[in-house]
């Protein structure tokens, strides 16, 4: 099988044939058809994000279809086109039985095996270790049943894929975790992969208004076509301000869609009384942030995590899927530039520049 391998933080990506083992218990082979590029594995490769085992093949954000699958899979079988999660879910334990698999307590750790500790890909007899399980900057991949989620297939898989992540965990968001109802308004910071699906979630729940901030005009101008009522440049405006002039009391919720710890404290001192702060972009290892309690407490404002829009990714991707198909979730506009997977580092270049709103590695 082809992949684009991470050998090394700050090297770039290189091309390989690696050997690829069939599927032991309850897991499955896919082949892949489209992969997004997503910042997560961006902070892996240029070293932000600490701890991966290398070498490594990135992605976690695919589409493709069942080539083969181990024994005991019962729910997905051979030729079923699926969209990858990057959270395998147990079905069993407290997190999954009470509505909340993203936190499943036997879901392993993405520390780059499977769920039985050992890979599935090598090179020259070494291992090659699985990115966030589903590995998806390689033809082929081999992950636990419970990430290969089966979906309709009328569904165009190269748009599918990003359903795996950021559509997910954009439109998861404001839908599923912050669950805004209509009329809140909603101040979203980074209009990138993720931040883009955070404002279409708070279009479909009609929320207002839903203010994107960002660094880039580029980027803003996607943030309007993609629900946007309005928009601020924080390299020339002070966002918080500005945010309390369009809503009056603040923004009932915000969203921190960009990795940066400066711009949490920017979007909890944003908030309304009563608000809700939501982190979803993960700042580098080891940041820490600090703020009034006075705020926290006398304003009854919150601030939590979001991981994965909290997914019940075998609920909500064919929910995704649905809304797509019925027009109401726009991803074609999403995919900006479209890469062969020798691109990979081209496709890292852009999106660290700004230049793209999702970049897609189609095989
Ligand atoms: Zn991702
Ligand atoms: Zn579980």
């Amino acid at each position: 099988m082809k992949a684009s391998v991470l050998f090394e933080p700050g090297q770039p990506l290189e091309v390989e044939d690696l050997d690829i083992e069939g599927p032991r218990d309850d897991e499955v082979v896919v082949r892949m058809v489209a992969s997004g590029v997503c910042h997560s594995c961006l902070h892996t490769a240029d070293g932000s994000w600490k701890g991966f085992p290398m070498p490594i093949v990135l992605g976690d954000e695919g589409a493709g279809v069942v080539e083969d699958i181990g024994t005991g899979v019962r729910d997905v079988k051979v030729g079923d086109p699926v969209i990858l999660s990057w959270a395998p879910s147990c079905g069993r334990c407290h997190y999954c039985v009470t509505g909340r698999s993203q936190l499943c307590e036997r879901g392993a750790p993405s520390n780059g095996t499977l769920m039985d500790g050992s890979t599935r890909m090598s090179l020259k007899g070494k291992p090659v270790y699985h990115y966030g399980h589903v590995a998806s900057y390689g033809s082929y991949s081999v992950m636990p049943s419970s990430c290969a989620i089966p979906i309709r297939k009328d569904m165009p898989l190269e748009v599918a894929a990003l359903i795996g992540c950021s559509v997910m965990t954009g439109v998861g968001a404001a839908i599923n975790t912050a669950a805004v109802p209509p009329g809140a308004s909603m101040a979203v910071f980074g209009s990138g992969g993720i931040g883009l699906n955070v404002i279409q979630g708070g279009g479909l729940v009609e929320a207002h208004p839903i203010i994107a901030v960002d660094v880039n005009q580029s980027k803003l101008d996607y943030a309007m076509s993609m629900g946007a009522s309005h928009t601020i440049d924080a390299s020339k405006d002070d966002p918080v301000e500005a945010i309390k002039d369009i809503t009056g009391r603040g923004a009932d919720y915000s969203f921190v869609a960009v990795g940066e710890a400066g711009v949490i404290n920017q979007a909890w001192n944003c908030l309304a009384p009563a608000g809700l702060c939501l982190l979803i972009g993960l700042p580098a290892s080891g940041s820490t942030v600090t703020f009034d309690t006075w705020d926290l407490q006398a304003g009854e404002r919150m601030i939590k995590g979001c991981k994965y829009g909290s997914a019940r990714t075998w609920e909500d991707f064919p929910r995704m899927v649905e809304l797509y198909m019925a027009g109401k979730l726009k991803i074609d506009e999403l995919i900006t530039h479209r890469y062969d997977l020798e691109d990979a580092n081209e496709a890292f270049r852009a999106l660290a520049a700004g230049e793209v709103a999702r970049g897609l590695i189609v095989f």
